[in-house]
Order: C-alpha cells, then structure tokens, then sequence
C-alpha cells in the first residue's frame, strides 16, 4: 500500500536529519517518490528554529500501526525525545495516509487529522503526486488553493 510520510526538522544540521530519516526509511520501505526540501516557518510551539521540510511516497505491506512504529523507531534512534508539543525536534516522521485507511484511533489517525491545514505537507506532497488527495477533504491542490496565503 501507498503510504504518504511527512518529515520535519528544524534542530542542529536540520537537512542532514532529513537525509538520514530517509536513508532509514529506505532501509526499512519502498521509498518511491521524495519532494525536494522546503523551508518553513514554524507554526504554533514557542519561538523556534525554521523548519526544513519534506514529504516521501513509500510503499509497505506492514499493518499500520507497524509501520507508525516503524516511524517512531526512526525518530527514536535519531535522539528524538518528547519535550514540548509542537517544540522544536531532531526529527519528526508524521504518516499523513495509508493507501485507503480511515482511523480516528488517538494513538494513529488516518488521514493525519491536521494535514489538511498545513502548507508544509501539502505542498511537498502536491510536488510529488499532482493527483494527490485526502480521503477527508479531497484534491490537495484544491485545498492549497482556499489555504490562507503564507506569510
Ligand atoms: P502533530 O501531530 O500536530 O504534527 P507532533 O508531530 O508534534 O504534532 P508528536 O508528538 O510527534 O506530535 O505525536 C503525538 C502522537 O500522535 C504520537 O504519540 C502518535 O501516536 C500520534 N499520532 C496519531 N496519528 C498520527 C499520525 N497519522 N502520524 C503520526 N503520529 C500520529
Ligand atoms: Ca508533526
Ligand atoms: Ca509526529
């Protein structure tokens, strides 16, 4: 199943981090499509450092809450330690959908319930798959459009 991942970083060699989640990610999946790099500014969290962000297409047969656990492994080895909610972080490895997959579980939603609002997964994404589309709110190249501007 097609599964789309966002990676975020924004401490110490922030692309560098990028660079290895996905060489991990690669070692662990299919990694099929990978957008360029993006540089964001943060939203929410206290005053921190820019973002860089990405979004990857990976394909995976592993059940999904394995493949969650496949992500947080990643971040964990990478020296991600929880801190604050929405502080700034090494690495951080979001699962935005899993081929059809609808779940309102907290531990694992699906479609990732914020990624629809956000410009630093949608765009990376749209990159990648300018069919792309979530099961909850439709074409993302139609929700960019009624995002508000970046600012
Ligand atoms: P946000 O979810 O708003 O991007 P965050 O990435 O900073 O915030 P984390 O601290 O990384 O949040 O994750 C909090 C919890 O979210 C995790 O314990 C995880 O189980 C849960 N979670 C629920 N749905 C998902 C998902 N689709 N992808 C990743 N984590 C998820
Ligand atoms: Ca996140
Ligand atoms: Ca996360």
């Amino acid at each position: 199943m097609k599964a789309i991942v966002a990676l975020g970083a924004n401490l110490d060699q922030p692309q560098s981090a990028l660079e290895l989640a996905i060489a991990l990610l690669r070692e662990a999946t299919d990694v099929i499509a990978l957008s360029s790099f993006y540089i964001t500014k943060p939203v929410g969290g206290p005053v921190q450092p820019d973002y860089v962000n990405a979004v990857a297409i990976i394909e995976s047969d592993l059940p999904a809450l394995e493949l969650l656990h496949l992500l947080q492994g990643i971040e964990k080895s990478m020296g991600r330690i929880r801190v604050e909610k929405w502080g700034p972080r090494v690495i951080d490895l979001d699962l935005i959908s899993y081929g059809s997959i609808l779940s309102q579980a907290e531990e694992l939603t699906l479609p990732h319930p914020r990624a629809h609002e956000r410009r630093f997964v949608l765009e990376p994404w749209l990159e990648i798959d300018p069919e792309a589309h979530l099961l909850t709110h439709g074409l993302v190249s139609e929700i960019l459009q009624q995002l508000p501007p970046a600012k």
